[in-house]
């Protein structure tokens, strides 16, 4: 049978895996002995669906052979096997597309794709010059043999193997001064590799080992001369398995070290980074499971897009049943990794009885609280780190006070921070409302791109001045957020664009801009009618310190969220109703009143301006720049 060709993405990918000038190449042997670890996994799953006999679990292995004369290394299971057609489609294809975009995303050849996303079968090629399958399917009388260097493609032939399962032989490259592949080769090494990522695989991974024969009862012993001179202790093969098995979930804790962890997940889940946070609870009652579960550091770079899926891996009885199950953690903690394991559950459970699944609704509400409780005691305990945690993952929380009307609330209104404009930096609502005076009845929040231009704004100014701390927020989503859930232990939050009924309630203060409001009732008017529909209301304002006038609006409805909705493709453009508010000590009013007495067309000139300039505050784009310009080029003549 002639050569095949790979398909072009896997080919690229092998280059990278042939060329590797990856630092961590030893984690071929993870890739091979976790497929190894899957194919079993499915034999095993498959004989328990349909009741197959004659398979037991602890027939079951793994099998590394080293030698080191015809320099090759083979890593062998008794799992489902591949027919030839699998071979073909397996080998020749790469399956995940997680690599694939990756590669599409990056050109420069960084390898950190193997650090990223475990790249399987094809690191073999960076270990091994030639690469050797040879499987037989279970259930099926042929086994075949594959086979490649790499680059030209691959062949794949009749073969003979015994059993079912498949052996993987790599004939290792050549060392060179830089590169030492000898060292896979030797037992010493092989084991370190093991116990180092491997350890947790639940099928024994053996390998013939040299130990030293049991010490003889020797005549010659007893003499003096035999003692004086210790003789080199014979050596024998032994079969012995490099790995303890247990899951490292199903481990005490008390056994178990940060590394121990952190090597765990990283190795599992593809992270470069140690996690953040490490949660292994067991839960005795109703449903007894047991979940080990990390907070990354960083978002995984496709996080906040479509293609990032959900789920923790479930376990029934040390048993993988579902690499994802979306049903175990809700979108707002969807970063979370890591595994279930239940004996409650059935091997052969599918997926839509799943969605239904009571026991498991118990374990997913369960592990929702024990997620909000370590982010709550992260936050305590490690501010800095939570800090960093957010900075990732933050917007994501926010996303879930807002989902279902805010009925995740309670989960998380403690969990999310904001830029404090009187402590400058992050702060919670906890410590917002901690702070506040007692007659202070709502949480002031302003809205803006950026915390600078918030900052400046002259609404934020006016308040700023009379010391009211306010959060600054930069999120599209933060404003929808505090309309959804409406307020934090009673207090309600208010934009600073908004009307404060509490600003209304000093009546002194009322009644002097109602009399100035009156005073200048026929100006606002014949402003108002130059604005025409622009603005649905024109008034005064004595919550401006320094500046002139500024925008705000009536109703639910703010600029920031106009601009967000309309962002959206969607079909009538959504407008906020505009108020524009006019400095009541300000000077321009006065200017203003002079225009309308003796320039009609000056004060609607000015007018237009003004209206102009508060857009332009709030960083809103203006209806006609060009003529903007024009005027206030005038005006400078
Ligand atoms: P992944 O394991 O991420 O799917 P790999 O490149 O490691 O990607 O392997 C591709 C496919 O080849 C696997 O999904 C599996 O179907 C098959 N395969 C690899 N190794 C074995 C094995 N030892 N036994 C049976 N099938 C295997």
């Amino acid at each position: 049978m002639g050569k095949r060709k790979f398909k072009t993405e896997s080919k690229r990918l092998l280059d990278l895996m042939i060329n590797s000038i990856y630092t961590h190449k030893e984690i071929f042997l993870r890739e091979l002995i976790s497929n190894a670890s899957d194919a079993i996994d499915k034999l095993y799953y498959e004989s328990m669906s349909k009741n197959i006999t004659g398979l037991a679990r602890e027939d079951f292995a793994i099998r590394i052979t080293a030698d080191k004369d015809a320099r090759t290394l083979t890593i062998s299971d008794n799992g489902i096997g591949m027919t030839e057609q699998d071979l073909d489609q397996n080998l020749g294809v790469i399956a995940k597309s997680g690599s694939l975009d990756f590669k599409e995303n990056v050109e420069d050849e960084d390898i950190d794709i193997i650090g990223q996303f475990g790249v399987g079968f094809y690191s073999a090629f960076m270990v091994a010059d030639k690469v050797t399958v040879i499987s037989k399917a279970y259930g099926e009388e042929q086994a075949h043999s594959w086979e490649s260097d790499g680059a030209d493609g691959y062949t794949i032939e009749e073969a003979e193997k015994e059993g079912h399962g498949t052996d993987i032989i790599l004939h290792m490259k050549e060392s060179t001064a830089e590169e030492d592949y000898d060292i896979f080769l030797r037992e010493y090494k092989i084991r370190a590799l093991v116990k180092k990522y491997s350890d947790y695989i639940r099928y024994p991974i053996k390998m013939m080992v040299d130990v030293p024969a049991p010490v003889e009862p020797d005549e010659s012993a007893d003499s003096e001369e035999a003692k004086s001179e210790p003789k080199a202790p014979k050596m024998i093969k032994e079969d012995q398995t490099l790995n303890t098995m247990v899951p490292l979930w199903k481990r005490q804790k008390s056994e178990l070290t940060d590394e121990d962890y952190n090597s765990f997940y990283k190795g599992k889940f593809y992270d470069p980074e140690d996690p953040a946070r490490v949660i292994h609870t067991s839960v005795e009652g109703v449903s007894s499971f047991t979940a080990l579960m990390f907070i990354p550091k960083k978002a995984p770079f496709n996080y906040y897009t479509r293609e990032f899926e959900k789920g923790l891996q479930l376990y029934s009885s040390g048993v993988l049943i579902m690499d994802r199950c979306e049903e175990l953690v809700p979108d707002y903690f969807s970063f979370v990794r890591g595994l279930v394991d239940s004996q409650d559950l059935s091997l052969n459970i599918s997926r839509e009885m799943l969605q239904h699944d009571r026991q498991l609704k118990n374990i997913a509400k369960n592990i929702t609280r024990k997620i909000r409780n370590e982010l709550a005691d992260f936050l305590k305990n490690d501010r800095e780190g939570y800090e960093a945690f957010y900075e990732n993952f933050g917007l994501q929380l926010k996303y879930g006070m807002y989902q279902d009307f805010g009925l995740h609330k309670g989960d998380l209104e403690d969990l999310v921070m904001y830029y404090s404009s009187s402590e400058k930096k992050m702060v919670t609502l906890a410590e917002y409302v901690e702070r506040m005076p007692e007659d202070q009845t709502h949480i002031y929040y302003a809205a803006g791109d950026s915390i600078e231009h918030i900052d400046r704004m002259p609404r934020t100014e006016a308040l700023k001045e009379k010391g009211t701390e306010i959060l600054y927020v930069t999120d599209d989503i933060d404003e929808f957020v505090f309309q959804t859930v409406g307020s934090y232990k009673e207090k309600t939050f208010l934009s600073v664009k908004q009307d404060d009924p509490a600003a209304e309630q000093d009546e002194a203060a009322k009644e002097v801009l109602e009399k100035k409001e009156e005073e200048y009732k026929d100006l606002l008017a014949a402003i108002k009618a130059s604005l025409g529909d622009k603005v649905s209301e024109v008034k005064l304002t004595d919550r401006l310190a320094e500046h002139p006038v500024c925008l705000t609006t009536k109703g639910g409805l703010s600029l920031e969220m106009e601009r967000v909705l309309n962002a959206a493709p969607a079909g009538e453009a959504i407008k906020a109703e505009r108020v524009l508010e006019i400095n009541a000590d300000h000077e321009i009013l006065d200017v203003l009143k002079a225009a309308q007495a003796d320039d009609k067309d000056k004060m609607n000139t000015y007018a237009q301006l003004l209206y102009d300039q508060a857009l332009l505050i709030e960083g809103m784009p203006i209806d006609d720049p060009v003529r903007f310009s024009t005027e206030v080029c005038k005006l400078m003549k």
